[in-house]
């Protein structure tokens, strides 16, 4: 969008483009943002190993006890924190560093994980995110074992990388539509923690967020891509053949969530029914990963005198 010009006569009133600085949320919030998170996200969210998946409302808002407008007014409030968060990751990998981040999001069909990436990581430079989807493997994918390509999107130092479905698939949608023999997709469980352990080991930070939409929830929204031609493109006749897999693919997510949330790639269970939580959730929980990095700009490589003394001198 283009720089909008200061808006006449309307002095109180941000143009829409500023409408994400910590100031203009300040003014429209009626609260200060922050105070409704009662537990911090990263705790209020964590998997416990052995939690009944099932009984996880996913209506619910664990952590924050604030409303919607709330919850929208301090995920506004975040954007320029994040975004500084993000360059500095940047930064530091365009001056030798090696940390980088990795989002993951898991989570069935309009459980919201496009909507987390264009909200959430929309907030970011896009320069510095390297984002991929992962679906049924191509031909080429499927001549190589299940984490090549997987290998091969994970973001380099400095980029926040961002998977829309995962290496996790292998024991969800291979599990329950029987790809493999139960030996095999069994055998990946502790595959895809040494996976994780090595990527964790080589500087990346996980981050995984597994979403939680109602069956009654997700029917609304098949039926809205349905209704509508401009939601046509996102409905995939296979959804509903999947919807009617609905307990299975729990008892996938809760063995997933047990044996593969450790201390170097935990599981974040979001209830995703109300969207403005799931993306303020993932909001804070990639906040938290890139400010526990606690990267400082890069020093310059350059005598600044000099080069100010040169400029002036132009
Ligand atoms: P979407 O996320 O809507 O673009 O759909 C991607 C599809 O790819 C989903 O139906 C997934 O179940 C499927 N998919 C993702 N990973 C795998 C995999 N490893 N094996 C088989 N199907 C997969
Ligand atoms: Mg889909």
């Amino acid at each position: 969008m283009a720089k909008a010009p200061k808006a006449k006569g309307s002095k109180t009133k941000a143009p829409k483009n500023k409408a994400l600085t910590a100031e203009a949320a300040q003014a429209t919030t009626p609260r200060t943002p922050g105070s409704f998170w009662t537990t911090p996200a990263t705790e209020a969210l964590r998997w416990t190993r052995g939690t009944d998946l099932s009984a996880l409302d996913p209506a619910s808002t664990p952590g924050w006890a604030g409303r919607k407008q709330d919850g929208e007014a301090l995920m506004a409030a975040r954007a320029p924190e994040l975004a500084d968060l993000q360059e500095r990751l940047f930064a530091h990998g365009r001056t030798g560093g090696d940390r980088s981040v990795l989002l993951v999001l898991q989570g069935l069909d309009t459980s919201g994980k496009g909507g987390i990436v264009r909200h959430v990581v929309g907030m970011v430079d896009p320069q510095g995110v390297m984002h991929r989807g992962f679906g049924v493997p191509t031909a080429e994918e499927k001549e190589h074992g299940y984490l090549w390509r997987v290998r091969n999107a994970l973001p380099r130092p400095g980029y926040l990388g961002v998977f829309d479905r995962s290496h996790h698939e292998q024991v969800l949608v291979v599990r329950v539509d029987r790809l493999e023999p139960v030996r095999t997709w069994r055998r990946h469980f502790r595959e895809l923690n040494e996976f994780e352990a090595e990527v964790a080991a080589s500087g990346t930070l996980i981050v995984k967020v597994a979403l939680f939409v109602s069956p009654d929830e997700q029917k609304a929204r098949l039926a809205e891509r349905l209704d509508r031609p401009d939601k046509h493109w996102k409905y995939n006749p296979s959804d509903i053949d999947v919807r009617l897999k609905l307990p299975e693919y729990l008892a996938a997510y809760q063995e997933l969530l047990d044996r593969t949330s450790t201390d170097v790639a935990p599981w974040y269970a979001v209830p995703a029914d109300r969207k403005w939580y799931a993306r303020l959730a993932v909001t804070e929980l990639l906040g938290t990963a890139l400010r526990s990095l606690d990267l400082s700009w890069p020093p310059a490589d350059f005598d600044v005198e000099a080069e100010k003394a040169r400029l002036a001198a132009t």
